[in-house]
């Protein structure tokens, strides 16, 4: 799988997609990301990628051409599944959607900046807006890092165990259950028993009751979609 991700500030992603999990898939070539300066695609003396807003108000909004510039040179080099803009009005990323993702071969993942993107750019050159959550960010990075992230993890092989991926909240609907690790006892706060009783099967059902009943008091609204 190929994610290239358009960025003003491609120094803010090379740490989160430099380590752990995403590190580990880039070497193994399960994936490769690309991160490409929108920069490197304006003609202005000054690098500006943003202009002031037709009509006034607050904010600077970033400009079409060099966004377009940066996705056709990409489109000309390969065919893309998915152009994807971080926006906090898109469509929440949810697990269903980076399960969806993971299965793709070539992404594009544009980070917005500024107050904005010229709309042009949502009408006519991406497939997809994506928000990581209700609240608003000050730029695009953070969201591609984390969509990237949830992506890559999911990519056969990247976790070793791959049933440790598959066990994650979310993956069925259900939060995971509880997990605990040495010592057993500390200072008398101790482990289940059942955990330690070897059971697999017994084992099994306590974390999938432990997932129904975490699922039902702290989200019960994905229990009732199930
Ligand atoms: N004026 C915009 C609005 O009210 O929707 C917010 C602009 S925000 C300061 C700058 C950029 O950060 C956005 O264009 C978007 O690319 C990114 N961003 C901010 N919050 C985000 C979120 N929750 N999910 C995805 N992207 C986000």
């Amino acid at each position: 799988m190929r994610i290239d991700i358009i960025t003003v500030l491609p120094e803010l992603l090379e740490s989160p997609l430099n380590h752990s999990i995403v590190k580990r898939a880039k070497e193994k070539n399960l994936v490769e990301i690309n991160l490409i300066n929108l920069r490197d695609f304006t003609n202005d003396k000054y690098k500006s990628v943003d202009d002031y807003a037709f009509g006034g108000g607050a904010g600077m909004v970033m400009l079409i051409e060099p966004v377009y510039k940066a996705i056709e040179k990409l489109k000309s080099e390969r065919d893309y599944d998915e152009i994807i803009y971080t926006s906090p009005d898109g469509e929440v990323l949810t697990q269903r959607m980076a399960n969806q993702l993971s299965m793709k071969d070539n992404i594009i993942i544009l980070a917005g900046h500024y107050k904005g993107i010229d709309q042009r750019v949502r009408d006519h050159l991406i497939t997809r807006e994506i928000s990581i959550g209700d609240y608003v960010l000050s730029g695009g990075e953070i969201p591609a890092a984390v969509i990237t992230d949830a992506i890559v993890r999911l990519i056969p092989g990247a976790i070793s165990d791959e049933q440790s991926a598959l066990s994650d909240s979310f993956q069925d609907d259900l939060l995971a259950p509880p997990v605990f690790t040495r010592p057993s006892d500390f200072m008398g706060w101790k482990v289940p028993d059942i955990l330690l009783s070897g059971h697999a099967a017994e084992i099994d059902k306590w974390r999938h009751e432990q997932s129904i009943e975490r699922t039902k008091k702290l989200r019960p609204e994905l229990f009732e979609d199930e």
